[in-house]
């Protein structure tokens, strides 16, 4: 027990019920919903910088920053002054426009991509990119890593058959196996692997796509030179390298997690997929790299790709905006805040008895509620989750929105300020012993 009082939760209980008769699940994504934790997700009415305000009239500082986007914090003056003016001249045109120019160039500028194609989401960039490996390498198979996310595109919703080197499984309904028989799922950070598949199928294989640093069964850093490896082995067969920087893209460093990498030991990808930050927190994606794969898409090349709303003048203003503001004093201050946090909740589940690893990769991390070194899915798979769900509830209570789920990153923004951070320290202590 924490000995604080409950927040009233009754608006968000009502607009979560009326919710539930519209929407599956009450949300318009799963994650969103509280199924793994238990209760009801708060409705969120306002956030300014580092907080949420819920319709009950609650205050959260808020560690999810939108699964990502928000690196700025919530209603950054800057790009929302960015935004209106935007708006003022309307909000879609169906008509090539400047800022996507200005946003393209500012990506090929920071990263290693040659030429970039903008969507409205990680799942079309990802989606798109392996259309591009197959069509360019004219082969049909794909390789992930099991625990790493893409989207909800078909054949990446595939989970591990019953060996390594077998061909996946369709891991939700509605998938029909068709549509994943030509994916390969292998154990994440495993070299070995790696060389088995690409020597079972030397003249198959149209990519490998990975996340730069998988953040999505919690925070994964891929061990050293494991990216370099996989660009290598990828060059070695012919197949292309397919970097999903979604989630890492602009946050992990301001080069994304290839700045970690790549850019230190000098390789890049052949494909690479970003979104979330890059849209300023509005819908916008891209794909890019090598400029000899990008001109096989239409209407240069006879890849089809398309969408009404890609490049859409109001997110891709959003985006510059946030782009040209992430300055280096943006990731310093972030990853001090970062380290200020892993500390006290190291600290704080260390005194109360909870077994927990503290991982990350540049500024982005998290806290799994398992025993030991995490490097692949099954080890993330050790997380107890009924001791998560005590400690996120805990800290719910004491003001501190974490993500619902205990595989997730904890996002910080520019915003999280002294008050901000000493709000999450203060919680800490209570919500590790709910946990215990
Ligand atoms: N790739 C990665 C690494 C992601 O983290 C995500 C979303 O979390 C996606 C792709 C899919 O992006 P979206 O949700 O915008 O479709």
């Amino acid at each position: 027990m924490t000995g604080r009082p409950t927040p009233e939760t009754t608006a968000s209980a009502a607009l979560f019920e009326r919710a539930l008769a519209v929407t599956p699940g009450g949300v318009n994504s799963p994650v969103r919903a509280f199924n793994a934790v238990g209760g009801t997700p708060r409705f969120i009415r306002s956030a300014a910088g580092a907080w949420l305000t819920d319709v009950d009239g609650n205050e959260y500082v808020d560690l999810i920053c939108s699964w990502g986007p928000m690196l700025l914090g919530h209603a950054h003056p800057e790009v929302q002054a960015r935004v209106a003016e935007a708006v003022a001249r309307g909000t879609s045109y169906g008509t090539p426009t400047e800022p996507e120019v200005q946003l393209a160039e500012e990506i090929v500028g920071r990263t290693p991509v040659e030429r970039v194609r903008f969507v409205s989401s990680g799942t079309e960039a990802t989606m798109s990119a392996i259309r591009l490996a197959r069509g360019f390498t004219g082969r049909d198979v794909i390789v992930k890593f099991a625990g790493c996310y893409h989207g909800h595109v078909d054949s990446l919703l595939a989970s591990a058959g019953s060996g390594l080197a077998t061909f996946a499984l369709p891991g939700t309904p509605g998938v029909p196996v068709s549509s994943t028989e030509l994916t390969l799922v292998l154990p994440y950070n495993d070299r070995a692997a790696v060389e088995k598949v690409f020597a079972e199928y030397p003249d198959r294989i149209a990519c490998l796509i990975t996340e730069a640093a998988p953040g999505n069964m919690g925070v994964v850093p891929p061990e050293p030179g494991f990216n370099a490896f996989l660009a290598e082995t990828c060059s070695r067969y012919g197949a292309l390298f397919v970097s999903d920087e979604v989630m890492t893209g602009f946050r992990a460093s301001k080069l994304g997690q290839w700045g970690l990498d790549g850019a230190v030991e000098g390789w890049r990808p052949d494909l690479m997929t970003f979104g979330k930050v890059m849209g300023g927190g509005f819908p916008a994606a891209a794909f890019g790299g090598r400029a000899d794969v990008m001109s096989h898409l239409a209407p240069e090349g006879p890849v089809y790709q398309a969408g009404t709303l890609s490049g859409n003048p109001i997110a891709t203003t959003a985006g510059l905006a946030t782009l040209r503001l992430a300055t280096d004093e943006v990731y310093d201050h972030i990853g001090a805040a970062a380290d200020t946090i892993k500390a006290a909740a190291s600290d704080a589940l260390s005194k109360a008895g909870v077994a927990h690893v503290v991982q990350s990769t540049g500024t982005m991390f998290s806290v799994f509620f398992a025993e030991g070194t995490v490097r692949d899915f099954t080890d993330a798979s050790r997380t107890d989750s009924t001791a998560y769900a005590a400690f996120f509830h805990a800290m719910l209570d004491a003001g501190v929105y974490l993500p619902p789920s205990a595989y997730e990153a904890w996002f910080l923004s520019a915003a999280h300020d002294d008050r901000a951070v000493q709000t999450v320290l203060d919680a800490l202590p209570d919500a590790a012993r709910a946990a215990a």
